[in-house]
């Protein structure tokens, strides 16, 4: 025993049981000199310090210590000794940060800090410490296949790059920013925790150019994937786009018909409730620009049931040449956000069609979006870039942090 607890006094005005602890002369026996090993003795002691611990049934409960500072007989080197207990801050147990780690993943933390009676900053200076601490040691040697989205920090206006791990499921870095500088940082950061940029067989993302260019110029090797779940989220864009454009062109008549219709339109049919059915059903009496976008975008998910990327590829191409077809029909340039999508899928076929190659880790895309807003909410009001990517590591890292 290196350590003993004194005291243990009860202090009813603030609730709370201190433990003071002691270090015994054993203790002398195993520290050694931090600087070359060298046998150390008692030098002095340091004010009374306290650390939180775990509660004691209902009140709280903090440990404090004079820490002893040791010598070294040899370089005569002068330290601090640390004490088993400590956690990664210097105001928590070990056992305390676990706890509260635990509850940072299941609430807010303007919550947690109110659950445990103490103050954010404190909770989140240790969350930052855990967390770099447990990133640092993160290990992606087996990392093959990617995702890579966007996660708005502000609306519309600050991005984070967010890169998954689609085989384990798991956030592997986070940097602000959404153009191609944040793929030479992705596979900087992946080779420093033992992963090879070419060792990336499949990278998932949506069509913007810029990450495109950000594949092609660091991984030569992967093959570029854009999924389903970007892709429909295009064509929804592009409906909404559509819907703008008849409300500013159409007239009285579509203004009305489409006044507050936007959550319409992107829901599927089935999830529409009986009073959007029935204004859903009026609106297409009136056949304007925005249902027949509507459609478009339903046929192009129906193509996702395809069971070949053969028969996808057939569908693919008619559609984009029904979509051009119709598009004429309506007054110029009412349907141009639907006509640019048909484009895009032409010119990105390859990468739509590897959808059928590797379709099931690509469902870990779409997970992303929800764990984006929980990261939020966990983080509200600290929307600091380092908050939210440190607790975007916290909930979807796998790090290996202390378990509780
Ligand atoms: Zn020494």
């Amino acid at each position: 025993m290196n350590w003993e607890v004194v005291e243990s006094r009860f202090e009813p005005a603030s609730g709370t049981v201190f433990l003071e602890i002691r270090e015994t002369t054993q203790l002398w026996e195993v520290v050694r000199c931090p600087e070359e090993g060298g046998l150390v003795f008692c030098y002095d002691h340091t004010e009374r310090i306290t650390w939180r611990h775990l509660n004691i049934f209902q009140h709280r409960c903090e440990l404090t210590c004079r820490l002893p500072r040791g010598k070294c007989r040899q370089c005569g080197h002068i330290f601090r000794v640390r004490p088993p207990w400590e956690g990664l801050s210097t105001h928590f147990t070990k056992e305390f940060e676990a706890f509260a780690l635990l509850l940072m993943r299941e609430m807010p933390m303007s919550k947690v800090a109110a659950a445990v009676g103490e103050t954010d900053t404190r909770l989140w200076r240790m969350l930052f410490r855990q967390v770099d601490a447990a990133y640092a040691e993160a290990d992606f040697s087996n990392v093959c296949c990617v995702g890579v989205d966007e996660m708005s920090v502000r609306k519309g206006h600050e991005y984070l790059s967010v890169f998954a791990d689609l085989v384990r499921k798991r956030v592997l870095f986070a940097t602000e920013g959404k153009d191609q500088e944040t793929w030479l940082k992705f596979v900087e950061a992946l080779e420093k925790h033992n992963g090879h940029r070419q060792a990336l067989t499949q990278v998932s993302l949506d069509m913007s150019p810029a990450y495109q260019r950000g594949v092609a110029d660091h991984c030569r090797n992967a093959q570029m994937v854009f999924d389903k779940f970007h892709v429909i989220k295009n064509a929804s864009e592009a409906v909404d786009k559509v819907r703008r454009a008849e409300v500013r062109l159409g007239g009285e008549g579509s203004w009305k018909a489409l006044h507050k219709s936007q959550w319409l339109w992107r829901k599927n049919p089935e999830n529409l409730t009986d009073q959007e059915r029935v204004r859903m059903a009026q609106i297409k009496d009136k056949k304007l620009g925005t249902a027949k976008a509507y459609q478009m975008r339903l046929v192009l998910q129906d193509i996702y049931r395809s069971p070949t990327a053969g028969i996808a590829r057939g569908r693919f191409q008619v559609w984009c040449r029904w979509v051009r077809w119709v598009a004429r029909f309506y007054k110029a340039g009412l349907l141009a956000a639907m006509v640019k999508l048909a484009h895009l899928v032409e010119n990105h076929l390859a990468g739509i069609l590897a959808h059928w190659k590797w379709g099931v880790t690509n469902a870990f895309m779409e997970g992303l979006n929800s764990v984006f807003s929980a990261t939020k909410r966990k983080a509200r009001g600290y929307r600091s870039t380092t908050h939210l990517i440190t607790m975007l590591y916290l909930t979807a890292g796998k790090l290996r942090l202390p378990q509780f």
